[in-house]
């Protein structure tokens, strides 16, 4: 049986370019398994529910941000939305508000994704 594949939008910390992260589902827990640049005019399908609930993190697989190669990703505590952000970076950075500081805390809800 086919794992449940999850879609999220994403934008480099670094280059400010978007990008969709795939999600694949492994009961509570969601695993990103790569990123591929986002086609220009493309939209992602809007969820039909609220947001999401669970865990959300890397695997060891995961190749990174698709424009910068960062390794990872942190939600924004003020716009609530995705950017790519790597391990050994301090300070976040955030390409859609401008929000700035730290990285603390863990992911355990997404909003606003297109399910497959
Ligand atoms: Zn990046
Ligand atoms: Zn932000």
């Amino acid at each position: 049986m086919d794992q449940e594949a999850m879609f999220v939008s994403m934008v480099c910390s670094t280059h400010r370019e978007p990008m969709v992260l795939k999600f694949q589902r492994n009961g509570a827990d969601f695993i990103a398994v790569g990123a591929s640049k986002q086609r220009a005019g493309s939209v992602i399908p809007p969820g039909d529910g609220g947001p999401t609930t669970g865990s959300f993190g890397t695997t060891p697989d995961y190749p990174g941000c698709a424009y910068c190669g960062s390794d990872g990703f942190v939600r924004c505590g003020r716009c609530h939305e995705l950017s790519c952000h790597d391990t050994s970076w301090e300070v976040f950075n955030c390409p859609r508000c401008g929000n700035s500081g730290p990285v603390r805390g863990h992911i355990d809800s997404i909003s606003g994704m297109g399910a497959s």
